[in-house]
C-alpha cells in the first residue's frame, strides 16, 4: 500500500483500483503536477483511467486533506497538487517553465508571526508564493 492510500484508508475513504493508481502517482510525485500530468502518469499504470476520474479523485483527496491544492498565479491557470505533509514549506514558482521550488526561511516565518502578533493575532497558517524568472549568468551572485 502506498503512503497516500494508507492515509485514505485510515480516513475511511473507500479505495477503488483507479483511486489506488492515483494515490500511487501522488505518493511517488516529487513535484507539483496538474491534473493533466497526473492523468498522464496514471495512464502509464492503467490506460483505462479518464481525465474526469482524475479530476473527481483529486477533488475527493483534497476534501479529505490528503493532498493540497495550489492555484499558482503562474499564467497557466491550472490547479497543481502535492501530498499534504505536516512539515511546512513555501513555494517559488518559475513563471516561464512552471517549475516549483520549495523552500523554508526561518526569518520569513518569524516575520509573519510578528506581523500577526502586531495585529493581535496568533498565526495558525500561511501560504507564501514567490514568482520569478531565472537570473541570467551575469545577474547572479
Ligand atoms: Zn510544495
Amino acid at each position: 500500500m502506498d503512503r497516500i492510500e494508507k492515509i485514505c484508508v485510515e480516513k475511511g475513504l473507500r479505495m477503488t483500483g483507479q483511486r489506488r493508481v492515483i494515490t500511487k502517482v501522488m505518493s511517488e510525485a516529487e513535484d507539483h503536477p496538474d491534473v493533466e500530468e497526473i492523468h498522464r502518469r496514471a495512464s502509464e499504470i492503467d490506460p483505462g483511467i479518464s481525465v474526469a476520474t482524475v479530476y473527481r479523485t483529486m477533488r475527493l483527496l483534497e476534501d479529505y486533506d490528503v493532498v493540497q491544492r495550489h492555484d499558482f498565479q503562474d499564467g497557466h491557470g491550472r490547479a497543481r497538487y502535492e501530498e499534504a505533509r505536516p512539515e511546512h514549506h513555501d513555494h517559488l514558482i518559475d513563471v516561464r517553465s512552471g517549475e516549483v521550488i520549495e523552500f523554508v526561511n526561518d526569518e520569513i516565518e518569524r516575520l509573519q508571526e510578528k506581523i500577526a502578533r502586531e495585529h493581535g493575532f496568533k498565526l495558525v497558517d500561511h501560504r507564501l508564493e514567490l514568482y520569478g524568472v531565472p537570473l541570467k549568468d551575469g545577474e547572479k551572485g
